[in-house]
C-alpha cells in the first residue's frame, strides 16, 4: 500500500481504504446492538463454538488482520475497560463517523477540518449530555434496577435477566453498595429461579471433603463461634533427628509417634486454649490434627479461598496468624453463627451476623456450569453498571434517545457556525442518528420511517423518546430504559478518538515483523489520545 510521495491519486485510495477498514468492524457488530441484537456464532480454532450477541465478546475473539480494523477493536477494548458497557455503541458510532468523514473528504474537505469539526461537535454533545442527565442516588431503588436491567437486556430471557438485576440491586443495597461485602457464588444445578440473596458469607467446602464428614448430616449450626484464621499449612513437622528414621527400629518409631502426639496435643491445646470453635486455614490441615480438633469440638476448614479468607478476617475481626503457636486469644474473631448449607451437590458453610461487616452472598443457580458462569457474568455486569451510575451520580435515557437528543442539539449549534466546519458538525449529527437507526433496523423496523417519527417526537420536546425493544418510539425513562451517563459519554469520547486517529493516517506501511510484533510506540507517529497510543504499525505523513 506504500505510496509515492505527492501522488495524490494513490493517497486518496489509500485513505479511502483506511476508512473502509474502520467501518468494516462496525458492520460486523451493528446487528448485535440493542435488545434485538442477533446472535453471532463464533467458531474458534479447535472448532469451539460460542453463540453470543454481546458485541464486546465478539470483538475480543474475532481475528482482524488489518491494523485500522484492529484500532477500532482496541477502541472497543478501552470502552469496556473504562465503563464495562457500551462497546457496540462505540464501534457503531466510530463506523458512522468514518463513513460521514469519507463523504466529506470526497467533497474536498480537508481531514484536519473534519477532525476539528468532530472535536467541536463532541464537546457540545458531551456538555449537553451532562446538563440534561437525571440525578440518581442509592435510595432510587427502581431506577437502579432499571439501570441494571438495561445493561443486560437481551442476554437471557427477560424474566431471568430482570430477576438477576433485582437480586443484584438488593444485594448491593444490603451491603451499603460496597461490592467487597457482596459475594457472588455460582453453583451449577437447580433452577435459575432458585438463585437467592443469602445472609453472610458462603464458604465453598468442595475442597475440604473431610471437614464435610466432620459436620455430620443435617444442618449443623455452630452458634456464636469464636473464629481463628491460619494462613499457612497446618502440619506436623518432623524434627531433624528423626527425619531419616528407619521404622523397623521400634524404639525410634515410638519416639516419632510420641513426638507427633505431643506436637498435635500442643496445637490442639493452643486452639482450645484460645477457645476457638471454628478454624479456617488457607492451606491444608493434617488429617490427624483435624480429627483431634474435631474431637475437641473445633470445626477446622481447610483450603479456604483467599478472597473469602480475607473477607472472613474483615467481618469477624480475626487476625490471620502464620502458625498455630501464634494464635493468641486476641487474634480470635467472632460471628453470629456458622452453619452448614447444602447447595445442590456442594457443601457450604454460611458465616453470618459478623460484628464488623455486614456480608451478603448472591447464590446463583443454573442447570449447567455454562449457565452458572453466564449468570455470574450477568450479575457482575449489573453490579458494575449500578456502581458506575452511583459514582457518576447521573443517568441518561437509553434506546437511542440520548443520541437523538444530542443530534438535534448539536445541529442547533451547527447553525451558528459559518465556515466548512458547519458541514462537518452536520455530518456528526447524522452519525449520532445511526444509533437509533440501527436499533430500529435490528427491531425489524424501517429505519427511515422510525427515525422520522423519532425526530418529530423530539421536535415536539420529548428528549427521552427512543426505540423500545418492539421497535416502537416510546419515552425511555418511563419504559425504564436508562444508562449511566458515563457509558454514553465514554462512547462519544472514544469514538471521536478512534475516528480522529484513523483520519490522521494517510498511509499504512508494513514494517519488518519483529518490530510490528513489539508494537514499538515510538514508530507510530499517530496522534491518538492516551487510550489509543502505541499502535503496532508505522504511520507516514
Ligand atoms: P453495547 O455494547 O453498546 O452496550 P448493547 O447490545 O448492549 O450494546 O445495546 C445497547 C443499546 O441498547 C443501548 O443503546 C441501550 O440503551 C439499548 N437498550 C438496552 N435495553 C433496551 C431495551 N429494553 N429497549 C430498548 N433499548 C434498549
Ligand atoms: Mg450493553
Amino acid at each position: 500500500m506504500a505510496t509515492v510521495p505527492g501522488d495524490h491519486q494513490d493517497e486518496q485510495t489509500s485513505r479511502e481504504q483506511l476508512l473502509e477498514s474502520g467501518q468494516s468492524v462496525s458492520a460486523v457488530v451493528r446487528t448485535t446492538l440493542g435488545p434485538n441484537g442477533h446472535d453471532k456464532m463464533l467458531v474458534g480454532e479447535k472448532g469451539k463454538v460460542l453463540v453470543t450477541n454481546d458485541g464486546a465478546r465478539i470483538l475480543e475473539r474475532i481475528e482482524i488482520s488489518d491494523p485500522v480494523g484492529r484500532a477500532v477493536v482496541r477502541a472497543a477494548g478501552s470502552q469496556r475497560q473504562a465503563v464495562g458497557d457500551g462497546t457496540t455503541t462505540t464501534v457503531v458510532l466510530t463506523g458512522a463517523l468514518l463513513s460521514r468523514a469519507g463523504s466529506l473528504l470526497d467533497e474536498g474537505v480537508h481531514p484536519t477540518t473534519v477532525i476539528d469539526g468532530f472535536h467541536e461537535a463532541t464537546g457540545v454533545a458531551r456538555d449537553r449530555l451532562r446538563e440534561t442527565a437525571t440525578a440518581v442516588d442509592r435510595s432510587d431503588r427502581a431506577l437502579l434496577e432499571d439501570i441494571a436491567k438495561t445493561t443486560v437486556t437481551g442476554r437471557w430471557d427477560e424474566a431471568n435477566t430482570d430477576r438477576f438485576a433485582e437480586l443484584t440491586v438488593s444485594g448491593l443495597q444490603a451491603v451499603g453498595f460496597d461490592r467487597s461485602k457482596l459475594g457472588v457464588e455460582a453453583y451449577p444445578g437447580g433452577e435459575l429461579g432458585d438463585s437467592e440473596l443469602v445472609d453472610g458469607l458462603l464458604i465453598d467446602m468442595e475442597t475440604s471433603p473431610a471437614t464435610v464428614d466432620d459436620l455430620g448430616s443435617g444442618n449443623r449450626t455452630v452458634p456464636e463461634p469464636r473464629v481463628a484464621m491460619v494462613n499457612s499449612e497446618i502440619t506436623i513437622e518432623k524434627p531433624d533427628a528423626v527425619a531419616s528414621v528407619t521404622l523397623e527400629r521400634s524404639e525410634q518409631a515410638e519416639r516419632l509417634r510420641s513426638h507427633e502426639q505431643s506436637v498435635r496435643e500442643e496445637a490442639v491445646a493452643t486452639i482450645t486454649g484460645a477457645d476457638v470453635d471454628v478454624l479456617f486455614c488457607q492451606k491444608s490441615i493434617d488429617d490427624t490434627v483435624r480429627n483431634s480438633l474435631f474431637r475437641a469440638g473445633v470445626l477446622a476448614v481447610e483450603r479456604t479461598r483467599q478472597d473469602q479468607f480475607d473477607a472472613i478476617c474483615r467481618a469477624t475481626g480475626a487476625r490471620a496468624v502464620q502458625s498455630i503457636d501464634q494464635l493468641i486469644p486476641e487474634a480470635v474473631g467472632h460471628a453470629g453463627s456458622v452453619r452448614r448449607r447444602t447447595v445442590g451437590q456442594t457443601e457450604t458453610l454460611q458465616v453470618v451476623d459478623c460484628p464488623l461487616e455486614t456480608q451478603r452472598t448472591l447464590l446463583l443457580r443454573g442447570g449447567t456450569p455454562h449457565v452458572a458462569e453466564e449468570t455470574e457474568r450477568i450479575v457482575e455486569e449489573c453490579s458494575e453498571t449500578v456502581q458506575l451510575a452511583l459514582r457518576d451520580g447521573v443517568v441518561v435515557p437509553g434506546g437511542g434517545a440520548s443520541a437523538m437528543a444530542l443530534s438535534r442539539e448539536v445541529a442547533h449549534h451547527a447553525s451558528g457556525v459559518a465556515d466548512r466546519t458547519h458541514l462537518v458538525i452536520e455530518a456528526f449529527t447524522d452519525a449520532l442518528e445511526q444509533i437509533p437507526g440501527v436499533l430500529a433496523t435490528n427491531a425489524g423496523r424501517d429505519p427511515i420511517d422510525t427515525l422520522t417519527t423519532l425526530r418529530s417526537r423530539h421536535a415536539a420536546g420529548d428528549r427521552t423518546a427512543g426505540i423500545a425493544g418492539t421497535g416502537e418510539v416510546v419515552g425511555m425513562i418511563d419504559a425504564g430504559i436508562v444508562e449511566p451517563h458515563a457509558v454514553f459519554d465514554r462512547s462519544l469520547v472514544i469514538a471521536l478518538e478512534a475516528a480522529s486517529m484513523i483520519l490522521r493516517i494517510d498511509e499504512v506501511v508494513s514494517t519488518p515483523s519483529k518490530e510490528t510484533e513489539q508494537g514499538d510506540a515510538t514508530r507510530a507517529r499517530g496522534h491518538g489520545g492516551p487510550d489509543s497510543g502505541g499502535y503496532p504499525w508505522a504511520i507516514s505523513h
